[in-house]
């Protein structure tokens, strides 16, 4: 069967981590498009720099532009087995522009998946998040530090790790403004539709992997 899923959640919610393990394991593209704005700074597109103030000051990028993203990305010949979305819809209209996608190319219905942690958690986590910007790996400085015991960088490339800008305190509340404001009617309106599914984001990576591929459509 055609799996379209959707994670939903707070920002540091970890959606990032368990797109990746079931994108593995379903062996489909995981459509991030945090990880796409990212890529487009790197770039230095126009793109990316009319985002990165927004980005920076943790909040949300015009609908339009992600809306156009997300519709080039699922054209591709790669994505059309399924796709497991992190971080879009954010916004009633992008959910919107999503369901005319999916209407318009015949895909399967969209499953939707929260993964529910508390805000305190929450503000933990991202305040301990360290990123390399080169290989997009993610590490915790307590929960998943790189390479115990040695001096901290990425495992892969071995480079510094960061704090991502939108990842310090006064940018952390920004986004879980926007969170609350704009993402989180999100559920109602998924709900209403008999398509939402939720798991809990806190405990260990694997408990939660086995919680959210217990709740996908066989
Ligand atoms: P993320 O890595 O998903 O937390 O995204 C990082 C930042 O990219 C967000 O704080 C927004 O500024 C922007 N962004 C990512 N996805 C979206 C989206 N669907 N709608 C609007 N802005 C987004």
């Amino acid at each position: 069967m055609q799996h379209n899923i959707y994670l939903f959640g707070a920002p540091g919610a970890g959606k990032g981590t368990q797109a990746q393990l079931l994108s593995e394991k379903l062996g489909i593209p995981q459509l991030s498009t945090g990880d796409m704005l990212r890529a487009a700074r790197k770039e230095g597109s126009e793109l990316g720099n009319r985002v990165a103030a927004l980005m920076d000051a943790g909040q949300l990028v015009p609908d339009e532009v992600v809306i156009e993203l997300v519709k080039q990305r699922l054209a591709r010949p790669d994505h059309q087995a399924g796709v497991i979305l992190d971080g879009f819809p954010r916004t009633i209209k992008q959910a919107e522009a999503l369901d005319t996608m999916f209407a318009s190319t015949g895909r399967a219905p969209l499953q939707v998946i929260s993964v529910e942690v508390p805000f305190d958690e929450i503000r933990r986590r991202l305040a301990g998040r360290r990123w390399c910007s080169r290989c997009n790996g993610t590490f915790h400085v307590t929960d998943n530090p790189p390479r115990p015991g040695h001096v901290p960088g990425c495992d892969v490339s071995s480079c510094p790790l960061e704090v991502r800008t939108d990842d310090r305190p006064e940018a952390i509340e920004k986004r879980l403004q926007a969170y609350s404001q704009q993402t989180a009617p999100l559920m109602d309106y998924y709900r209403q539709r008999g398509v939402l599914r939720a798991v809990q984001g806190t405990g260990p990576i694997q408990e939660i992997f086995a919680a959210l591929q217990a709740c996908l459509s066989a």
